[in-house]
């Protein structure tokens, strides 16, 4: 058997995650922030003068405004290279490998790709035809560990907080809440880990703070567990360029406000077009809509991109399989959308 083979058959069923296609299209399809970049990309100037040398062994200065900004403290933090490498490092350092992660079911699709590279079973739970679920679902699964995107990708719903507070009290593993688009929301866990040594919230500057570029993610936990993880994680996670505007980004709230008001103005705005053109929308506290189209979803999928709009459908989920997700844009792009929908749907466009 050759090397190559000897890996092959090591990850023999690794889908790749989902790759943009390139060019110039109106990227509607990866729930980045489409106000643009954070301004503060182009007002800080960057300190290279200590570029030989490691930022601090945790990124501390960092974890310091993070902190402030969540309205936490830097010991109850730690912090790497985007909310997706803060997952992973929880799932590696909490669960051993065979052990049992439950999710509901439809969610982020990079949950069975982490479980996958840990060697961790991914039991996912299906959600109600509401896109709720019951403790008992979950706690059923026997899980080493809970976890749950609040709000939750791709459907852009809420869970009910009751069922997050029992699942805390009836199960003493890990609860890990990914909190990607809490902004939007104006909901998070984050004031309960101090108390709830069993949760664990993860946030990301990706989303509302428009850095999805600078791969920049935060775990926040109860101090104990937080240290114990900053202790067991590679060290040097955030580098020098991404944490000095990291830091300025948290400093400078106003673009990640800015953002928050117009998504959700926007977002009301465009679910409403959509449903005027017969979708059924996903009511959404997210900045993005899970819809039901008129037409096959693929099909209207490949319509969009060779018009140069790209959205995001889910061939291989048969639970999403009708649906496709359009992430909230600016007036501009949501018009843009909707004219091409026009034409696709009128059947004037191919
Ligand atoms: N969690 C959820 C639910 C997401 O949708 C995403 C982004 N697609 C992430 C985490 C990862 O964000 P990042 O790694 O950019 O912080």
């Amino acid at each position: 058997m050759t090397f190559v083979d000897q890996v092959r058959r090591r990850l023999p069923e690794y889908p790749p995650y989902y790759e943009a296609p390139t060019g110039d299209q109106l990227r509607l399809d990866q729930n980045a922030n489409l106000l643009g970049p954070n301004p503060v990309v182009q007002n800080t100037r960057i300190d290279t003068s200590q570029a030989h040398l490691y930022p601090s062994r945790d990124n501390t200065p960092l974890l310091e405004a993070a902190a402030k900004a969540f309205r936490t403290h830097p010991r109850n933090m730690f912090a790497a290279n985007g909310s997706d490498e803060i997952l992973d490092i929880i799932l590696r350092t909490l669960i051993e490998p065979g052990g049992r992660v439950v999710t509901p079911h439809p969610s982020y699709s990079l949950y069975g790709h982490l479980c996958r590279l840990a060697r961790i079973q991914h039991v996912k739970v299906p959600f109600d035809p509401e896109f709720r679920i019951a403790p008992d679902a979950i706690l059923k699964e026997r899980p080493d560990l809970v976890l749950l995107a609040n709000p939750n990708n791709p459907t852009g719903t809420l869970l009910d907080p009751r069922v997050v507070g029992e699942l805390l009290e009836r199960f003493d593993g890990p609860v890990v809440v990914d909190e990607a688009y809490a902004e939007f929301s104006g909901t998070s866990l984050i004031p309960f880990v101090e108390r709830t040594p069993n949760l664990l919230v993860t946030r990301t500057l990706s989303k509302a703070a428009g850095l999805a570029g600078m791969r920049v993610g935060f775990g926040v936990a109860h101090p104990d567990v937080a240290e114990l993880i900053r202790r067991n994680k590679i060290p040097f996670s955030v580098n020098i360029l991404s944490e000095q505007l990291a830091i300025q980004a948290l400093h400078h709230p106003g673009h990640i406000e800015r953002t928050i008001q117009q998504t959700a103005k926007d977002r009301d705005t465009l679910s409403k077009e959509l449903q005027r053109r017969g979708f059924h929308v996903v009511p959404s506290s997210a900045n993005f809509l899970l819809t039901l189209p008129p037409i096959p979803s693929e099909e209207l999928y490949e319509a969009l991109r060779l018009n140069g709009v790209l959205a995001r459908v889910f061939p291989k989920e048969p639970a999403l399989r009708d649906y496709i997700r359009f992430t909230v844009g600016r007036p501009e792009d949501h018009k843009r959308l909707l004219t091409t929908l026009d034409k696709i749907l009128d059947g004037g466009a191919t």
